[in-house]
């Protein structure tokens, strides 16, 4: 499996200031391509562009793509994956999260259909719910509450994906849908309130760990370099049909905090807090799409994806 390569271009990316987008920035970037990230910094931040800011092939758009997208020139491609993202962002933001679902995803579609180019959207596994199939593969439908506290997230990305399906199906448009389970690394904020920073973040401080319920739930955790790639590995292949990016190594939370108390050397003592409402209780990618369809899997081991992103988060502590 060689390192993808998308044709050198000028590419724009939604959420370029965020945890994955900005990895994918300085990837399109790495290979000669222009890069124009658009983001409102709602929950991006400004330091996850301080690798290649200087560039003169990049530019930071500060616009909410919500009420308008208004960027002069053409694309020769689009990644859309402005969006809070974390549990705890969405509920602080539910009709922001909602409305950059839908009239952001607009925005961004008729601006692929503008450029005539080929779009690729961000989907979520949150798009299964709370799943009854396990693990969840493409054709699966999904368990979702729709007025429940989640529903702001999963409800923007299920419309995203059907709104994404419509402009390929009226305008011909070249579509690519991911739908990414659980991914980590360096940049993401130390403050999302997701496992993998908490636990981080708390094990290096000191604090207590806080596993939410009995910790039986069940996640997987895939390293962002191969996110990354399997995002690019989307966007060449042939498919305007949603496909699963995340890693298949299952881990029950107990476990995993576990993991992160011995990785840190920490002291720190596991507490248990009520589990939030919604909270999905398994979950694991089905990537055999992916593997047969994109040549593509995960390769980085949890240990050393874990350890480069506890390197980024001890610089915050
Ligand atoms: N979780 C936890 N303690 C924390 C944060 C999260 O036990 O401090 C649990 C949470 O209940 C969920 C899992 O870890 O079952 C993953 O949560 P996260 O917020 O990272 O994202 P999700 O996968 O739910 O979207």
């Amino acid at each position: 499996m060689s390192e993808r390569k998308v044709p050198t271009g000028r590419y724009l990316v939604t959420g370029g200031a965020g945890f994955i987008g900005s990895h994918l920035c300085e990837k399109l970037l790495q290979s000669g391509s222009q890069v124009v990230a658009v983001d409102n910094l709602i929950t991006g931040n400004l330091r996850n562009l301080k690798n290649f800011e200087n560039n003169p092939k990049f530019e930071l758009i500060r616009q909410d793509i919500t009420g308008r997208l208004e960027i002069l020139g053409n694309f020769d491609g689009i990644f859309h994956l402005a969006s809070p993202a974390s549990p705890v962002d969405y509920a602080e933001f539910p009709i922001e999260t909602l409305r950059v679902g839908s009239y952001g995803s607009e925005h961004v579609l008729e601006m692929a259909k503008k450029s005539k180019c080929r779009v690729l959207v961000a989907s979520t596994s949150e798009i299964y719910g709370d799943p009854q199939q396990h693990p969840q593969k493409e054709s699966y439908w999904g368990n979702v509450n729709s007025i429940g506290p989640r529903s702001c997230y999963d409800e923007s990305k299920r419309f995203l994906e059907a709104l994404t399906m419509a402009y390929h199906r009226v305008f011909g448009l070249q579509t690519r849908i991911i739908r990414i389970f659980n991914t980590y690394g360096p940049r993401m904020r130390e403050n999302d309130g997701r496992v993998v920073p908490n636990f981080c973040m708390q094990a290096l401080r000191g604090e207590s760990i806080t596993i939410y319920g009995e910790g039986k739930q069940t996640r997987s955790f895939c390293y962002v370099s191969d996110l990354v790639e399997g995002i690019l590995a989307t966007f060449l292949g042939d498919s305007h049909l949603p496909i699963n990016l995340g890693n298949p190594t299952e881990f029950t939370i107990a476990d995993f905090a576990k993991k992160i108390i011995a990785l840190t050397g920490s002291r720190s003592e596991l507490v248990h807090k009520p589990l939030p409402e919604d909270d999905p209780q398994l979950r694991c990618p089905d990537i055999t799409k992916a593997r047969t369809e994109l040549n593509w899997e995960p390769k980085v081991p949890i240990d050393e994806g874990l350890a480069k992103t506890i390197e980024y988060f001890r610089q915050l502590v």
